[in-house]
């Protein structure tokens, strides 16, 4: 299988290559050239799915043979289905060392990057800019990885105090930055470091955010072993969403055959993708903050994935549906899950929650599945007044919070990042 960029330009590369470069050189996200056919629907644990599924996606590469001990190393922990009724599910992704199915990706493309061989005397750096869950989770992927180095930048001061545990809390291998400024800085100063020469002579660079292909692969897995799990007919998903991974994996895993029927986007205030469908012109925007906010996205970066799929705006609405939902909708949402099957759910759970309520789940012969993304007790300060109770903290969440932190403080400057680094 070779990957190609979604702006037409450049070279068919291997599963590695578009791994190790995340962005292609035309500055398109990469997608396969070709679509496998799947041979085998049948339900199984998720890693057999994982394998069966993912395996073509590798064909020709050299990580294929190393695919099953990949699987092992990453997906080292469950996704259960929780029913609330006969017509409600909800798919439990934050089983996972930082509590968010962020984990996930970032697990499988650390664990690829590891078996990639490299010059030692050039190390790879992943280089990450974070407004929160992903730099946890890219962190605690990567943390110990021989030959593989990872800085993360954050906005100072603007993170939760959990968030901010989980980006300072590693050491070794990973360095934290606190950047004096907004993200948009730490942004700016990722993509500049990218082109920096001293940089670029002393290591191989790379990032870790969402458009790389090797975080996508393992998020079509529990989308496809969820639906094979049903003895007939198909599953229908509600996801919460920001950047698009999830619904991008989604539309994969329907397209690769499992039985998957309706795709429903959920997103909060930012409302770019429902005013996408509703109109059909593309107007990304700056984001807003919002009590989902791991969702306040206003120019969702798989998106460019998903208008390469569907280019004409007839077949886009076809594929995908999308809402929007307010903050107070969030809190109803949060208050409605206890209430009725108490359940616990974050922010962004309870979002795609109100948006099966309100526009779904009433005429829903099908059974639906609200896709949970993060852990509440990672979002206690918005969760526990509106049931009215503590959340209780995973054991994985409590020992992230004993370990001691180290983090350095930089100016938003690429002089500061790059000696910081070197
Ligand atoms: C990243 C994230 C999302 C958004 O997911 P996308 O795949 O970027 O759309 C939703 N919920 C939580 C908790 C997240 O961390």
């Amino acid at each position: 299988m070779q990957y190609v960029s979604t702006r037409g330009g450049g070279e068919a590369v291997s599963f590695s290559q578009a791994l190790e470069q995340g962005l292609a050189p035309d500055n398109g996200l990469f997608v396969p050239q070709t679509w496998p056919i799947l041979a085998d629907a049948s339900p199984g644990p998720l890693i057999d799915t994982a394998e069966r599924m993912i395996a073509p996606f590798l064909e020709g590469d050299a990580l294929a043979p190393q695919l099953h001990a990949i699987l092992d190393d990453a997906f080292t922990f469950p996704a259960p289905v929780t029913r609330c009724d006969e017509r409600l599910s909800v798919l439990e992704l934050f089983h996972g060392p930082t509590a968010a199915f962020k984990d996930f990706g970032a697990r499988f493309l650390a664990a690829c990057l590891t078996r990639i061989p490299r010059d030692a005397a050039r190390p790879l750096q992943i280089l990450v800019a974070t407004s929160g869950d992903t730099g946890g989770a890219v962190a605690a992927a990567f943390h110990n990885r021989p030959g593989i180095q990872v800085t993360v930048l954050y906005p100072k001061g603007l993170v939760s105090p959990i968030q901010e545990r989980q980006l300072t809390c590693w050491g070794g291998n990973v360095s934290t930055l606190a950047v004096r400024g907004p993200f948009d800085e730490c942004q700016r100063l990722v993509k500049e470091a990218f082109s920096d020469a001293v940089l670029r002579q002393r290591f191989e660079l790379s990032s870790a955010n969402s458009i790389n292909v090797g975080r996508l692969l393992p998020q079509m897995t529990y989308f496809a072993a969820t639906a094979a799990a049903r003895h007939n007919g198909k599953i229908n998903f509600v996801i919460p969403s920001g950047n698009l991974g999830h619904a991008t994996a989604c539309v994969w895993a329907r397209k690769l055959g499992f039985p998957i029927g309706e795709i429903v986007l959920a997103h909060n205030a930012n409302r770019t993708i429902p005013d996408y469908i509703e109109t059909g012109e593309w107007k990304p925007r700056p984001s807003i903050a919002t009590l989902a906010s791991a969702m306040d996205i206003g120019n969702p970066s798989n998106a460019e994935r998903l208008r390469f799929m569907f280019p004409d705006i007839a077949d886009f609405r076809d594929a995908l549906s999308a809402y929007s939902v307010d903050d107070d909708s969030i809190r109803d949402g949060i208050r409605w899950g206890w209430d009725e099957y108490g359940q616990i759910w974050c922010p962004h759970t309870a979002a795609a929650a109100q948006v099966y309520r309100r526009h779904v789940g009433a005429e829903a012969k099908e059974p639906w599945v609200v896709v949970s993304t993060a852990h509440p007790a990672k979002f206690s300060e918005t969760v526990e007044p509106i049931i009215g109770r503590p959340v209780p903290m995973p054991k994985t969440l409590q020992a992230l919070m004993d370990r001691p932190v180290s983090v350095r403080e930089i100016e938003p400057e690429l002089s500061a990042l790059v000696k910081a680094i070197a």
